[in-house]
């Protein structure tokens, strides 16, 4: 089996190129199906989705948008701890149908943050798109409208996503050995 060496862990290979795009046409021709004649604009979450996004929007056969936002993180003055800010959103989103592109939803944390925050703009409609899921770990947390592949609960990276940086640019998802 082929495994690749990121920093000191080693991963073997899970999901090849092919399997990941033979999904993604599936995925790109039901957002066709459902939203074509309504211009979505898709919002992908930073950093991970960029490859994913630039996939699935390449596998749609309808005018749609796109808009890449990130998410962070800075400790609040009050006690509450961590709070999540939005930047990068350029667009009025009021009314439009938004379609968001993550690439894993794990806890669901990020995906709750983020809902909440999207809700203050006011969009017309939400839907949510993710490339992989590890339901042991997100139970009903959230609903995920398109989900690529389900997971178990291990470390991913390649395919946008990354281990302390790195792997972001393998074509292919691997799996942390034994991990
Ligand atoms: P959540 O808030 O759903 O627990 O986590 C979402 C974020 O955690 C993802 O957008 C991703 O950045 C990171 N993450 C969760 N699981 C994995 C994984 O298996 N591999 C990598 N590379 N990142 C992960």
């Amino acid at each position: 089996m082929k495994e690749v060496k990121v920093h000191d862990k080693v991963f073997e290979l899970y999901i090849s190129a092919e399997k990941i795009q033979v999904r993604i046409d599936e995925i790109g021709k039901a957002l066709s199906e459902e939203f074509r004649g309504r211009n979505p604009l898709f919002v992908s979450i930073l950093n991970g989705s960029f490859v994913f996004t630039a996939d699935i929007m390449r596998a749609c056969d309808m005018d749609c948008e796109v808009s890449f936002v990130k998410l962070s993180s800075y400790q609040g003055t009050q006690t509450t701890g961590k709070i999540k800010t939005l930047i990068g959103l350029d667009m009025n989103i009021a009314g439009r149908e938004v379609i968001i592109l993550e690439d894993i939803v794990d806890t669901g944390n990020t995906l709750t943050h983020f809902l909440e925050i999207l809700d203050t703009y006011d969009p017309k409609s939400v839907t949510l798109v993710s490339l992989l899921t590890k339901p042991e770990v997100l139970k009903d947390k959230v609903k995920v409208d398109q989900i690529g592949f389900e997971i178990p609960n291990k470390f991913v990276v390649g395919y946008g996503l990354d281990y302390d940086g790195l792997a972001r640019n393998l074509k292919d998802i691997y799996q942390l050995k034994g991990g």
